[in-house]
């Protein structure tokens, strides 16, 4: 993790506290709670986790502004992430069809994340902060899915998502490493998912939990660990596991029953980027063993940015946006949701694609890429 004085280090996000990088992943101090999320199971099991923390009723997860929607909050928003917790009911239960990195996206068990990424896109629906809120109707959620699956039957055709199963993405809008230390509710959906020989979970994620290897997911999880060179890691993954800590567990993952891929991604174009990228691939090829090899797979994401979340990054991590915010280098392209983004352009982007896969073949020849854009 970087320090306050390292190169990688953010700006101070508040004055005379802890830094971004320094202050603990959680240390929850108050909980929001809409009251019939809390009387449940899982949010019962929530607030005994932190008997101390204040708990402030509200009326929707989605509505709580002094969390959500105070721009002032940029210079708090890493400490809201540490000290506050949310618990909401998902509503509306649906899994909607993906067919890229997974056949579907599962309807969320969190939303929000304790990590801070320079470029992430959770926090653009709820915005700033984004803590983690717990959604504590899981068993609907389950119930929900195993009726999903079941009414799929069996995959008839093999496509780049899997060539046999099902494949639910189990953490769009968390990092489910992270929402493991919290609640239950990812356990129950690694349970659920070992007892779907048509079906298989699937999450990406930045940060070692190692009780995640206690669970028994029989190969019907997919974890994919997110890489990036080290140093850019550094400046952009705030709050994340170091990059060789994430190498360094994925034997272990392999060996607990989890299938493991990696998300390349997002793919940073900077001054040395594919140099750099080639030592990561060399420190991925010395840290993993031979069973690791035989099952990788990857996928490869040029980053997107967005106009709104560069003006906030400006408040509060400038130097990120040096390198996420390249005008010369990136076109507009407005997101379904009808967002600023930017990506790179596409004349350009097709010949960093090629490189960047080329690159990978020639370091990582047993890791198939399953998509690149
Ligand atoms: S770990 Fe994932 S969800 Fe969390 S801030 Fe980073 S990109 Fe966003």
């Amino acid at each position: 993790m970087p320090t306050p004085s390292s190169p990688g280090a953010p700006a101070a996000a508040s004055s005379g506290a802890a830094s971004p990088a320094t202050r603990p992943l959680l240390d929850v101090s108050r909980i929001y709670l809409e009251p019939a999320a809390a009387a449940l199971p899982r949010g019962q099991q929530v607030l005994a986790r932190w008997p101390d923390a204040e708990r402030v009723e509200v009326a929707s997860h989605w509505q709580i502004p002094e969390l959500h929607g105070n721009q002032a909050n940029v210079a708090r928003w890493v400490r809201i992430k540490t000290e506050a917790l949310v618990l909401g009911t998902l509503k509306s239960l649906s899994a909607r069809p993906n067919g890229r990195s997974s056949d579907f996206i599962a309807p969320s068990s969190a939303n929000g994340c304790a990590m801070a990424c320079a470029y992430c896109y959770v926090p653009r629906r709820k915005g700033y902060s984004n803590p983690v809120t717990v959604f504590t109707n899981i068993e609907q959620i389950t119930g929900y899915l195993a009726r999903h699956v079941r009414r799929q039957g069996p995959k008839a055709e093999p496509n780049q998502c899997d060539p046999q199963a099902w494949v639910y993405d189990i953490g769009e809008n968390s990092d489910c490493s992270v929402d493991a230390m919290i609640s239950d509710n990812v356990a129950d959906l690694v349970r659920l998912f070992a007892d779907q020989p048509t079906a298989k979970a699937s999450f990406a994620t930045k940060y070692v939990n190692r009780d995640l290897l206690a669970l028994e997911p029989r190969g019907r999880t997919r974890v994919r660990f997110s890489l990036m060179p080290e140093a850019m890691a550094k400046l952009t993954d705030i709050r994340t596991s170091p990059v060789a800590q994430r190498i360094a567990a994925i034997d272990d993952f392999v060996a607990a029953g989890y299938e493991v891929q990696l998300n390349f991604s997002p793919v940073i174009v900077a001054d040395g980027w594919l140099a750099a990228w080639a030592e990561l691939f060399d420190q991925l090829d010395a840290g993993i063993g031979d069973r690791a090899r035989r099952q990788l797979a990857a996928e490869v994401i040029f980053l997107t940015h967005n106009e709104q979340l560069h003006e906030v990054n400006l408040g509060w991590h400038p130097r990120a946006e040096e390198v996420l915010w390249r005008p010369e280098l990136q076109e507009p392209k407005v997101s379904q949701n009808g967002g600023r983004n930017v990506r790179y352009r596409s004349g350009a982007k097709r010949g960093y694609l090629d490189a960047f896969t080329a690159l990978a073949a020639e370091r990582l020849p047993y890791c198939r890429i399953r998509y690149a854009f």
